[in-house]
């Protein structure tokens, strides 16, 4: 037991502390539009799902999605520290305790292995559970956000975010400092960085799960198997599309079409969901997506069209992947969840803001404090509800992990 007031220790785009009341209430809040129409019962149920990367953001909705909304017995892999005795968990910890808290109370069957999943170590444990306690899988979710991987041979990329060919000289945002940045300067990156980013965030792992899942016989007919990218805006393109992490994800969106064929012979899928984008501990970190998207909220919310992950993902499965359903696929066979934020209007209005936007307008042209709720709600922070005045168990335990 240890209790203890926890405080927001906020170091620019990530903080060092979560809360777990706050973790636990966006949890039962996505859970409930999760279950909005009772999928399972007007859709049908999905039998097992894997999420890899299910902690948070558009991962852990989508093993809620999965789970509450269409019943499956879902095992979700992630990254996450554990609480100490002086220090509270990461929030993806807490994310999932309430999660599992909460199947227990639904009588779902939810699993979750902690661990690095680019290891055999992790993918062997997954395959043990799969085997043991769960059968054939209906559908995998890859949705690792990495900032390095560990090859089994021992050898480490890095994934960076640069620029490739011509250094990137623009506008950004300091989340210390709450300013605008003119002229943020970034090098474009080498050929080695191009090729580190490509192995941790490109598609080799996705394949190397759904091959060792196969070899295994653990995937069902008509498996369907899906992983996330972004394209965005052309403002962030020199740093996100056409830059190292665009690199990756063409490489992604390459392998889902190697996949798909590899599971075509027993009628299943593979596809990529290009999503829209949110506020997660893996965009905030994005040179000038802080500002996008503070840009883009404001618009989006004065249309009534902004989403959140789990908007997002329940459109996923309720229009693409969902049980009976028939992916809608754009010419370079992608789903295409980001229509909304890509419409013309609000693009041009993003891309006009973007030109005239300083400290003294922030708060005129963008929707800033938007951003920054969303933020801070990442670790539990800022959500309706919490006391943050009083003491809380911070030593949670996530069954079996
Ligand atoms: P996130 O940071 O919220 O989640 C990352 C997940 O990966 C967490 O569950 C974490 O525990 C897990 N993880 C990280 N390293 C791991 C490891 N070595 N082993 C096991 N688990 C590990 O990120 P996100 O923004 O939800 O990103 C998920 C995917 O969605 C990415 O492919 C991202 O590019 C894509 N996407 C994100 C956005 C956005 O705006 N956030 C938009 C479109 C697509």
């Amino acid at each position: 037991m240890s209790k203890q007031i926890v405080e927001p220790k906020i170091r620019g785009f990530i903080s060092l502390t979560a809360h777990p009341d706050g973790c636990a209430a966006n949890v039962r809040q996505q859970i409930e539009i999760a279950q909005i129409g009772s999928p399972s019962e007007t859709q049908g149920e999905i039998g097992n799902v894997l999420v890899i990367g299910s902690s948070t953001g558009y991962g852990l909705a989508s093993f809620l999605v999965s789970s509450f909304g269409y019943g499956a017995a879902t095992l979700g892999v992630c990254f996450e520290k554990e609480p100490t005795e002086t220090k509270p968990a990461t929030a993806g910890w807490y994310n999932l305790v309430e999660a599992h808290r909460l199947a227990e109370v639904n009588d779902l069957h939810i699993e979750t292995i902690n661990g690095d999943a680019f290891s055999d170590e992790v993918k062997q444990e997954v395959v043990q559970a799969i085997t043991e306690r769960f059968g054939q899988l209906d559908m995998v979710v890859y949705s690792l956000a990495a900032p390095r991987r560990r090859d089994p041979n021992g050898t480490i990329w890095n994934s960076v975010l640069k620029p490739i060919d011509e250094p990137y000289t623009g506008k950004s945002f300091d989340l210390r400092r709450h300013k605008v940045i003119d002229g943020m300067f970034v090098e474009p990156a080498n050929q080695d960085e191009i090729e580190a980013t490509c192995k941790v965030m490109g598609g080799e792992d996705w394949k190397s799960w759904i091959e060792l899942l196969s070899s295994n016989g653990l995937l069902a007919r008509e498996c369907r198997t899906v992983a996330y990218s972004y394209i965005g805006p052309e403002v962030t393109a020199a740093l996100y599309r056409r830059g190292t992490i665009g690199r990756a994800k063409e490489h992604l969106e390459k392998t889902a079409n190697e996949l798909d064929a590899f599971l075509k012979p027993t009628d299943g899928g593979a596809w990529v969901s290009i999503n829209k984008g949110v506020v997660t501990q893996a965009s905030s970190a994005i040179p000038g997506v802080p500002l996008y998207m503070s840009l883009l909220f404001k618009s989006m919310k004065q249309r009534g069209t902004h989403e959140g992950v789990i908007e997002q993902i329940v459109r996923l499965f309720t229009d693409h992947i969902g049980p009976g359903q028939t992916p809608i696929l754009d010419n370079e066979r992608r789903i295409r969840l980001d229509d909304l934020e890509m419409e013309e209007a609000v693009q041009r209005e993003v891309l006009e803001r973007w030109d005239l936007v300083t400290d003294e307008n922030l708060d005129e042209l963008t929707d800033y404090a938007g951003y920054r709720h969303y933020f801070e709600e990442l670790f539990g922070f800022d959500v309706p509800g919490v006391d943050y005045k009083v003491p809380t168990e911070v030593n949670r335990n996530l069954p079996n992990a």
